[in-house]
């Protein structure tokens, strides 16, 4: 498995894990964009949101709902925050292990680059 995610979640590559919780993992993004920039990593491999199917709809839901408490224990909550899932190479995918971002902690301007 060549999956530089598996491997994080294996603990083969260390990494600064915030959170675990049994179907998932949150860690430090190695370059953050933001004064925080989470993962929240499911431990299934599943390569994008391309490929999840209705079956997948309960992990969604759980790394949704887990960013949004992570972002709230970090009292980030008031000041808002996003959250971003980048799908393939327009949307600027670059590890095929699905994956939520995490950004908080500065203003962040819309439309993206
Ligand atoms: P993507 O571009 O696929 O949406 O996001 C992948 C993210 O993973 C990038 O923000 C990148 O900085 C992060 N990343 C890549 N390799 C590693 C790593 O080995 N450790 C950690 N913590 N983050 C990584
Ligand atoms: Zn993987």
């Amino acid at each position: 498995m060549s999956c530089i995610f598996c491997k994080i979640i294996e603990k083969e590559i260390p990494s600064h894990v915030v959170h675990e919780e049994a179907e998932w993992i949150a860690i430090r993004d190695v370059n953050p964009q933001a004064p925080v920039h989470l993962l929240v990593i499911p431990r299934r491999h599943i390569r994008g949101i391309d490929a999840a199917s209705a079956p997948d709809g309960a992990i969604l839901g759980a790394l949704l709902l887990g960013a949004a408490r992570i972002a709230r224990s970090l009292g980030e909550e008031s000041r808002g925050y996003r959250i971003v899932v980048n799908t393939g190479a327009n949307g600027g995918q670059t590890v095929d292990h699905l994956h939520v971002h995490l950004l908080a902690g500065r203003p962040l301007s819309w439309p993206p680059g």
